[in-house]
């Protein structure tokens, strides 16, 4: 074995277990905290972030990364492990120790911000610290460095190696066709259906969702499924990945969407192949080929004609007197009933997309220095208006909807948009490969797609970057076709739309 592997390889498994004594840490903040301990764990995670950080800058490791870079013993996967250490060495020691401070600290102080003004329908509250954020971001693109532009620095942190000219590109080629798609759906689409309006009693959602997630493969021996108030996922360790749902008496699809959403990411972080774990190729970077992970069986899987004719009369059993009388095709219908929604986190398959590219787009116009945070406002109203046709009335409904911006996540947006379109071009490829997939989900049976996803996916961890995973899984660059040729299928044979 290599000797400066020997020395390397326990300075990476201790960075992953500190990255994992936080994710505990949040973990719990999220699940199990009492509320009034919300201070007493800032501090405990700040200590345990500067451990991580103080770590992650030793100049030891920087040593190490030289020699192993030189080191021709070291076998692939090394190599691999050893070019992500090294990102995340140059990223962290790159930047002043003083703006990290600072950007922690405004994180907070913006979140809180945030947190009051959108209640209040008050930007002028969040204004000043969303500049500061703004402005302390770009300071940081600088200082870690970019090529083609600033956002490319930002989008990095979220979709390694992609650059915001191929997303710009991927956007500029999906809206115009999204667009009237959309339209032309949400105006065939009639009333909603009354059955998803019922009151479902939560324990029974509960019980339904923990055996629809075991289902789909979700091994709970190796992982929790609890609730939280935002749905997430996160892998603790070996053997441990938890997921969180949310339910609502009200909406009993919400609670089965999000709870298979969340699965999907957790079935990816359950396939992660032993030998990565403690190493960064273990540890998934891209966001985009996560959220491709969450989406092929919520969107695809979940939302299909032959797993909700398997899914229905099971739900049937947790509630006969809700849904005794619920046809497979009244079912079907109003599991993909689409309606414009101002609230991006609402927002259904047809329509989601188009939220995204308005955050996008306002996200590169503050990076390209083409608008200021003050005119944020009113320019997300009028895209929603070009965009989604409807204007929103407070800025609770508009600029202030989501938490992103507050923590300064600007570049994490376009993931969302990447992973809808790894997953339909993924899913064309799937039910290429595995001609009895559609039977298969009508029976119930999701263990060819998994196996499928685990041998294309899962199994490389992060050996590569998300794009070249799914391109080569795939098996040709990414486009938005197969995900508008999903929507005009389904939605053609749901409502006789043609497009
Ligand atoms: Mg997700």
């Amino acid at each position: 074995m290599s000797a400066v592997w020997e020395r390397l390889e326990p300075r990476l498994g201790e960075l992953a277990d500190l990255d994992s004594a936080l994710r505990v840490l949040g973990w719990d903040q999220h699940v199990m905290m009492p509320p009034a301990g919300g201070a007493g764990r800032g501090r405990v995670m700040g200590t345990v972030q500067g451990l991580a950080h103080g770590r992650l800058v030793d100049p030891e490791l920087g040593r190490l990364l030289d020699e192993a870079e030189a080191d021709e013993t070291l076998h692939d996967d090394q190599t691999a492990a050893v070019r992500l250490a090294r990102r995340s060495y140059d990223k962290a020691t790159k930047l002043p120790e003083g703006l990290v401070k600072e950007m922690a600290e405004l994180a907070s102080v913006a979140f809180e911000a945030w947190a009051e003004a959108r209640p209040a329908n008050d930007f002028s509250i969040f204004q000043p610290h969303l500049e500061k954020m703004v402005d302390l971001k770009k300071k940081a693109a600088d200082a870690i460095g970019w090529s083609g532009e600033r956002y490319d620095a930002l989008l990095d942190d979220f979709e390694p190696g992609m650059t915001t000219a191929e997303v710009e590109t991927l956007f500029d080629e999906l809206v115009p066709a999204l667009k009237p798609v959309a339209d032309k759906i949400l105006e065939a689409a009639g009333e909603r259906p009354e059955f998803l309006t019922r009151t479902y009693e939560v324990d029974k959602q509960e019980d339904f969702c923990r055996w629809l997630v075991e289902q789909l493969g979700f091994d709970m021996s190796a992982g929790r499924f609890d609730v939280s108030p935002h749905p997430f996922t996160t892998h603790v360790g070996r053997g441990d990945v938890r997921q969180t749902t949310r339910y609502d008496s009200n909406r009993l699809l919400m609670s089965i969407r999000a709870s298979i959403h969340e699965t999907g990411h957790a079935l990816f972080e359950q396939g992660i192949p032993e030998e990565l774990w403690g190493l960064p190729t273990g540890d998934i970077q891209s966001l985009g080929l996560h959220e491709s992970q969450s989406r092929i069986w919520e969107i695809q899987v979940g939302t299909s004609r032959e797993f909700l004719d398997f899914m229905l009369p099971h739900l049937k059993e947790w509630f006969p007197e809700e849904l005794g009388n619920l046809s497979p095709d009244d079912f079907y219908l109003g599991v993909n009933h689409p309606r414009r929604s101002l609230i991006r986190v609402e927002a259904d398959a047809v329509t989601y997309n188009l939220h995204i590219a308005l955050r996008f787009e306002l996200e590169l116009a503050l990076f390209r220095d083409e608008i200021s945070v003050r005119d944020l406002p009113d320019a997300f109203d009028a895209g929603m208006e070009k965009y989604l046709g409807l204007r929103p009335e407070t800025r609770a409904d508009g600029v202030l909807q989501d938490m992103h911006w507050a923590v300064g996540g600007f570049g994490y947006f376009p993931t969302y948009t990447l992973g809808t379109l790894y997953a339909a071009a993924l899913f064309d490829r799937a039910r290429e490969d595995l001609p009895g997939l559609c039977d298969d989900l009508r029976a119930g049976n999701t263990t060819p797609l998994l196996a499928w996803l685990r041998e294309k996916v899962h199994h490389v961890g992060s050996r590569k970057p998300g794009k070249e995973i799914a391109e080569e899984a795939i098996g040709g660059p990414l486009t938005s076709e197969p995900f508008l040729g999903h929507l005009k299928t389904k939605y053609g044979e749901l409502f006789g739309v043609e497009f």
